[in-house]
């Protein structure tokens, strides 16, 4: 079995994974590294919770160990992408750990935050830079950073900048950097356009493929409660009621909706807090800090706020609203089981929602085992659905994708056009279509 210390990294480096803990590095760890560390561009096809992170952290680290340069004002050497502002955060506090022993500044850039502060901050220029593309592009544009000196590149969950509209501003920041660099693309899926965008930007990439989609959900425990939607809360609180949970985390589709859960489960003496892409970025620190530190132990969240949520531990995933996309369901309870721990996933399904979980089966390959009714709601769940009959598929909410014109993503960072794209259809009577989704 490799061991870090095979992978020929720096010293430097190597003592700051063992003090984090690390023994053995993950699959795309082992991978990965060797490639990036001759200088390689990489294809990734990985999601969190994989260790993609520090995949492509070390070798950045490293790279800047070995060819050592003074900061230049408004300058960076390694820049990373990503979609939100969680994720941007959380990059760089892993980039701060692998480099506690070295001399290296991480500094972070993203909207929904003045921008001043970002500018003062870039002035005497950083090692490494993680930001989101639209704040990024107004600090170019701002003449506050130059990107002339970069030598690596990494996009962080390309799938997820696509599709909130962020493709013009990847162009137009990548055509500020050097031609010659090292570039690095994630994704957790493979649509069309990232395979374009690879072929455009990547320089003949070696590529890495961990835990395919269809196989990621096999490390979870899973099973459905078939549940009409009029009885999920009271089923919802009967789960919470369960001493094994550490930490859970519960999906709804809407914004709307992850605040309506908190308000019910408070008022049945459940704490619960919501992220989603309406709160303010002091809101969504204080409340994942709360969750990470196990104060709240139930957290609400749309998909686009959990997605690139780092938090480990989390023992239960709650799918209180089925997700319209298979693949997003395969991210969900991607959030529990991390780093070998084992977790659970429960989907409440109701009759309108089974045609998405035939979806979902068919994706992961695994018919969904049914739970036990909670205690008290036996009388609540629906009868077993015949497996010979297909569902019909529900006519389209939130023009059918959910796919969110609302994230974690400030305003300034999206374009008007992802904007009207993803613009809601208002359904009268619908319990979904008069909402903003995520
Ligand atoms: P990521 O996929 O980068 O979000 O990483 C998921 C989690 O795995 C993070 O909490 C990392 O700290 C942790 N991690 C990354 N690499 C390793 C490793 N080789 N051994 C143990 N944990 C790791």
């Amino acid at each position: 079995m490799t061991k870090f210390i095979d992978l020929d990294l720096h010293n430097q480096v190597l003592k700051a994974v063992t003090s984090e803990g690390y023994e053995t590095p993950t699959p795309i760890q082992v991978q990965a590294i060797p490639h990036l560390l001759k200088g390689r561009d990489l294809l990734g096809i990985a999601q969190t919770g994989t260790g993609k992170t520090a995949a492509f952290a070390l070798p950045s680290l490293n790279h800047l160990l070995e060819n050592p340069a003074p900061r230049k004002p408004k300058q960076s050497r390694v820049l990373v992408l990503a979609p939100t502002r969680e994720l941007a955060l959380q990059i760089a506090d892993s980039f701060r750990i692998y480099a506690r022993f070295m001399d290296c500044t991480v500094e972070t850039v993203f909207g929904g935050v003045k921008i001043n502060g970002q500018i003062r901050a870039l002035q005497k220029g950083t090692h490494v830079l993680v930001a989101t593309p639209g704040r990024l592009l107004d600090l170019i544009q701002q003449k506050a950073v130059h990107l002339d000196t970069v030598d690596i590149l990494i996009l962080d969950e390309a799938d997820q900048m696509l599709d909130l509209g962020f493709i013009n501003d990847l162009r137009k920041i990548i055509a500020t950097l050097p031609a010659k660099r090292q570039t690095l693309l994630f994704s957790a899926t493979m649509p069309k356009q990232i395979v374009d965008l690879s072929a455009r930007f990547l320089n003949d990439p070696v590529k890495v493929s961990v835990t395919p989609q269809s196989t990621t959900a096999e490390r979870v425990n899973q099973g459905v409660l078939h549940v009409p939607n009029g009885e999920k809360m009271r089923v919802l609180a009967a789960l919470l009621k369960d001493d094994s949970i550490d930490r859970a985390l519960v999906f709804t589709r809407t914004k709307h909706n992850a605040d309506k859960v908190v308000r019910k489960l408070l008022a049945s003496g459940v704490d619960a807090q919501a992220i989603h892409g309406n709160k303010s970025q002091s809101q969504r620190v204080r409340t994942l800090d709360a969750f990470r530190q196990g104060q709240c132990k139930v957290l609400i969240a749309t998909d686009i706020a959990a997605r690139g949520i780092d938090v480990d531990g989390v023992s239960h995933v709650i799918n209180f609203e089925m997700p319209n996309v298979a693949e997003q369901y395969v991210h969900r309870i991607g959030r529990t089981a991390r780093a070998g721990n084992s977790g659970l996933a429960v989907s409440l399904v109701a009759e309108d929602e089974l045609y998405y979980l035939r979806d979902i089966e068919k994706l992961t390959q695994i018919d969904i085992e049914i739970l036990d009714a909670p205690e008290g709601c036996e009388s609540v769940i629906l009868p077993t659905p015949d497996r010979s009959i297909r569902p019909r598929k529900p006519v389209k909410q939130n023009g059918g994708r959910q796919r969110s014109a609302s994230s974690s993503s400030s305003a300034s960072d999206r374009k008007s056009s992802a904007q009207k794209r993803n613009r809601p259809r208002h359904r009268k009577g619908s319990p979904h279509g008069a909402r903003t989704p995520a």
